[in-house]
């Protein structure tokens, strides 16, 4: 095929999407064409307390209700029960097959499925399920990445289940499938998959903010847990562009593709109406996440063309991180019948907005108490402050970490650019909230022991804060938010447990580093509160580097962040190393998080992985270059050489003279252009190969980082002049001007 009739194909995609009509999902309406409430169909496919309670006996659910509010372990004697009760409702809603459902560290979700068919005596087909089936699973788990821990201890791994998130059924055209959402451990419990630790540093936190809130004389908490509100950005095109993009396909986001002349200068996206047809897409990804019982608040366009947000009502951290994973399955399953691709990477498009998952995040007690929501007694706002220092001290002693835990090869498009927050971690807390913590740095306190001069001292004021986002700062990567942190620094395709977990452990250890000091200055003679405001006092002086009010965007900031000592680690070989130091290892070993060979395994799998996805787009770059773009470069080359003889030999045929000059010209000025094409491929193929020819991983994400890919972004941009000046008749690849305008 001739890159004319290639480019062709662009054309007839253009058509067909004038064709496009809105699809309509009668499911969502009643018998009388009225449209269904939410309440009538939230969380039908899952397994919830209103189908336990009907299927199961008074003891065994409050028994089964104890393991999921509070975390207590699963009584065996009940697992036969509830197995049967799973079973029953399954086979009503119409399930084949069951499946536990992990978080291996592929990024994505795994599900080996099994049919509940047992064969009898008789050689008769019935269904069967039992609690050993609910409790564990053994994948063949071999081809799962584990930085060598398998190989290390065994071949095996399990996969148990996680009964405090939610049950669910998966339905397909075909069929539907139960998912038990699990845990996936090695024989001897390491942890292979993202769950675990997540499980863990919620544990780890647990038990350190219990022990704050006991010395506050709270008697009433059992259990207090981190509550995460993730809010999803993602792009969507046109499905029929998206499959006449091999970068798309293969790397979710273009390599080559020039600016459009407009892009989002004009503001006109963000909060705009929107389009019918996406509209209607939202509205069926929104049914079926409600009936899984994923409670979706808010949907919006997003700073750039053709970018969506969808957000949820917050929930426990683990269930928030399972919800995510199957909001993102969701959106891009539904995405397919409306004829749209869902993008979740992180920079699709060069010089437009890319997309982050803001993880709102915060603490809450079993009485329902939000711990960095200000209260109204000085007492409160008192504790207030030792979990707002406590997050202050954590971003800052492991903020390395928290970069490590957003570090993957997509992010690094996006950090530092166009409007996402940079690669340097830093706090934002809002002008009230910085004005008490100057006046209690400043001292002011030091004579006040009283709750009433807690009072004088401005603390009283807190409240107002909560209410007050008018100073909200958009560039922080981890910003105060008036009742809870906003860490917006995470990547959007990726699994949200791991840098939550990072946060969590982080924020236990820090709560206990202030239980600590607390006690040694009681122990010295000083009252509770007293103790407390010094030991807060202390927190805010040695924080404060962490803390900026500013602009993250300007350059300025730079300069400033290293006069303060803050790591900026722009690239994931970097930010990854920072896993690998002895105190990291330290920090996770004491935290639980993860054992000694588990955060050398993590740190593996996570290096392997930047490489892994550097070298697709390293292929897929070639390729592209070789196969579309110079062809495509040369069909343009050849109509201009041939208009020119052709006017040429018209001239020597009439008799007359034309000046040919000009467009002798534009020849040379675009044989420049291939021969420019040719020479940074070469230079890149050069430096890919070197690359790849490295021993170590470490060598060769270092050498991807800093050669290869500066390489193929020097090679973009000929290639993107190339597309700028062909005959938009012979371009083969859709544009960014209709990839992200039409739809
Ligand atoms: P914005 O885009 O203005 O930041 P959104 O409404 O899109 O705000 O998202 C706010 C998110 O924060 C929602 O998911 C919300 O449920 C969540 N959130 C609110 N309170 C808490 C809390 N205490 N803990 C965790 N998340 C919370
Ligand atoms: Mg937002």
């Amino acid at each position: 095929m001739s890159c004319a009739s290639f480019a062709q194909s662009r054309f007839s995609a253009i058509e067909e999407i004038h064709r496009r009509t809105v699809r309509l999902v009668p499911a969502m309406t009643d018998g009388d064409n009225r449209l269904r409430k939410i309440s009538d169909y939230f969380g039908e496919s899952t397994f919830d307390a209103k189908v336990m309670r009907g299927k199961l006996s008074r003891g065994t659910f409050n028994k089964l209700q104890q393991t999921i509010r509070r975390g207590a372990k699963l009584d065996n004697d009940i697992a036969g029960e509830v197995a049967q009760a799973v079973k029953e409702w399954a086979l009503e809603k119409g399930a084949t097959h069951f499946c536990h459902w992990f978080q291996p560290q592929t990024g994505l979700t795994a599900e080996k499925h099994d049919a509940f068919l047992t064969i009898d005596n008789e050689g008769q087909a019935i269904e069967r399920f039992s609690a050993s089936q609910l409790i564990q699973a053994e994948p063949d788990a071999s081809s799962f990445p584990s930085g060598g821990m398998r190989s290390t201890f065994e071949a095996r791994g399990y996969t148990a289940w996680d009964p405090s998130s939610p049950i669910f059924i998966m339905e397909h055209p075909n069929g539907k499938t139960l998912c038990i959402p699990s845990v996936f451990i090695s024989y001897h419990g390491h942890a292979l998959d993202k769950k675990t630790p997540l499980l863990r540093s919620m544990e780890y936190l647990n038990k350190q903010a219990l022990e704050i809130l006991k010395m506050f004389g709270n008697a009433t908490a059992e259990r207090v847990y981190p509550t995460l509100g993730p809010e999803q950005e993602y792009f969507l095109i046109d499905r029929v562009f998206y499959t006449l993009r091999p970068d798309l396909v293969a790397a979710g986001r273009t390599l080559v593709g020039s600016r459009p002349p407009k892009g989002q200068e004009l503001e006109d996206h963000y909060f705009g109406s929107i389009k019918a047809r996406i509209l209607a897409y939202m509205q069926e990804a929104e049914y079926e996440l409600y009936r899984l019982g994923i409670p979706i608040k808010t949907r919006h366009n997003e700073v750039a063309p053709s970018q969506y947000e969808c957000a949820p009502i917050f929930e426990e951290a683990n269930v928030a991180s399972d919800h995510n994973q199957l909001v993102m399955e969701v959106l891009r399953s539904v995405a397919r019948r409306h004829n749209l691709a869902l993008l979740l990477h992180e920079k699709p498009f060069a010089g437009v907005n890319g997309s982050g998952k803001h993880n709102n995040w915060s603490l809450m007690d079993s009485d329902g108490t939000n711990l960095l929501e200000p209260g109204k007694t000085p007492q409160q706002n008192l504790q207030f402050l030792v979990f707002l220092v406590a997050t202050l001290k954590a971003v800052y002693k492991r903020s390395g970490l928290l970069r490590a835990a957003i570090a993957t090869s997509g992010n690094d498009h996006r950090l530092g650019a166009n409007e996402a927050p940079p690669a340097i971690i830093s706090v934002f807390l809002g002008e009230q909230l910085t004005h008490i913590l100057d006046a209690i740095e400043a001292g002011k306190d030091s004579s006040l022991p009283t709750e009433e001069r807690v009072i004088n001292l401005g603390v009283s004021k807190l409240p107002t804060v909560a209410r007050d986002y008018t100073d909200r700062n958009r560039t922080s990567p981890f910003a105060f938010t008036g009742n809870k942190f906003e860490f917006r620094a995470v990547p959007s395709s990726s699994v949200i447990s791991t840098p939550i977990a990072y946060l969590n452990a982080a924020m236990g250890e820090a709560l206990s580093e202030l239980k600590t000091s607390i006690e040694q200055k009681k122990s010295k003679g000083l009252p509770f509160d007293k103790a407390v405001l010094e030991t807060v006092r202390e927190a805010v002086i040695s924080t404060k580097p962490i803390r900026f009010e500013g602009n993250n965007y300007a350059p300025e900031w730079t300069a400033e962040a290293e006069k303060r000592g803050l790591p900026n680690l722009k690239r994931v070989p970097e930010a990854l190393a920072q896993m690998a130091t002895p105190e990291a290892k330290a920090f996770f070993t004491k935290t639980g998080l993860y054992t000694a060979e588990e955060a050398t395994s993590r740190y593996h799998v996570k290096l392997e992985r930047y490489v892994k996805d550097c070298d697709i787009e390293v292929e897929t770059m070639k390729n592209m270059v070789r196969t579309i773009v110079l062809p495509a470069a040369y069909d343009h080359q050849k109509a201009l050489a041939r208009s020119i003889q052709s006017a040429a030999a018209a001239a020597e045929t009439c008799k007359i003279s034309l000046d040919l000059g000009p467009q002798a010209k534009e020849l040379e000025e675009f044989v420049k252009i291939i021969a420019g094409i040719k020479e940074r491929l070469a230079k890149f193929e050069a430096e890919a190969g070197t690359a790849a020819k490295k021993e170590s991983v470490e060598d060769r994400a270092r050498a991807l980082a800093d050669k290869v890919l500066p390489a193929m972004a020097s090679l973009r941009e000929v290639c993107d002049q190339a597309e700028e000046t062909a005959a938009d008749g012979l371009w083969p690849l859709p544009k960014y001007r209709e990839m992200l305008f039409l739809s």
